[in-house]
């Protein structure tokens, strides 16, 4: 079992303070929902977890099983099993999706891949994620849909086998039978993993949270984690918005 575990932890864009002091413990073998109001520091604290530039932390720590994360470089996450599935994939022309994705398995292997079994695993994992075929060979995330964006970030999770997967709106620009796809695919390595595997999902919807269930749900309120329970917090956000959050905290949204 890993523990990624967050501490009091401050963070800025620039001058201005995101987050507030968040504290946040996942065990693997469980599932985190973060919902929020938009622009409340949701993909803020995943970009800060998987060490994106932007972000710049003023105070407090992250830890993977005791181990200072925040001093490590964003390949030496990857390598430690953090995998953060972005709200906005990038385009990475001149890059081939085999390219990035045969590196990247290889960094965390002591010895790396032939070309056959990375060319089974990749065929296996377009297989079930239910894309072209001839994926492989383009450019990363060049001219794809928002949907196919979102399913090659769970192809690569699949093929990298992280300890812990942040999963910012993956749901976004996916039409029923997509989500569904993508849905099978989070939930078939839940099962396989089991106690080796963590996911935090960040998404608005409760379509997905019924898919995927989660075990624990937060909802973060202007850089700090604000309410915390279980599905049916996922309910009531559902029916009732956020309105009922601020009233009770006397917060502003
Ligand atoms: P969420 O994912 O909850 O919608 P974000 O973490 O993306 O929220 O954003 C949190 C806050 O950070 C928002 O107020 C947003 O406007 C601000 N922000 C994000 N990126 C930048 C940036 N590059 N410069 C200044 N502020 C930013
Ligand atoms: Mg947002
Ligand atoms: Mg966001």
């Amino acid at each position: 079992m890993s523990v990624l575990s967050i501490k009091d932890l401050h963070v800025a864009i620039g001058d201005k303070e995101i987050l507030k002091g968040i504290n946040l413990t996942i065990n693997t073998g469980e599932t985190h929902a973060l919902m929020g109001p938009n622009g409340n520091g949701k993909s803020t604290l995943l970009g800060t977890i998987m060490g994106h530039p932007k972000y710049k932390v003023t105070q407090g720590t992250i830890t993977l099983d005791g181990e200072d994360v925040l001093s490590m470089s964003v390949d030496e996450r990857s390598r430690k099993g953090l995998f953060l599935g972005m709200q906005y994939p990038q385009e990475i022309p001149g890059v081939t999706n085999s390219d990035f994705l045969r590196s990247a398995m290889n960094a965390r292997r002591e010895k790396p891949l032939s070309l056959y079994q990375f060319i089974k695993a990749m065929d296996h994992a377009t297989e079930d994620l239910e894309m072209d075929g001839n994926l492989a060979h383009r450019y990363l995330n060049e001219g794809f849909s928002g949907g196919e964006k979102k399913r090659n970030e769970i192809l690569q999770m699949k093929l990298l086998e992280p300890k812990f997967a942040l999963l910012d709106e993956i749901d976004s620009g996916l039409d029923v039978d997509a989500l569904r796809i993508v849905a099978d695919n989070i939930n078939e390595m839940r099962e396989t993993k089991k106690e080796d595997f963590g996911l935090v999902m960040v998404s608005h919807y409760e379509r997905l949270y019924e898919l995927v269930k989660p075990t624990h749900v937060h909802v973060l309120v202007d850089g700090n984690i604000v309410v915390e329970g279980g599905f049916e917090l996922i309910e009531k956000i559902n029916n009732e918005g956020y309105e009922w959050v601020k009233k009770e905290l006397g917060i502003e949204l």
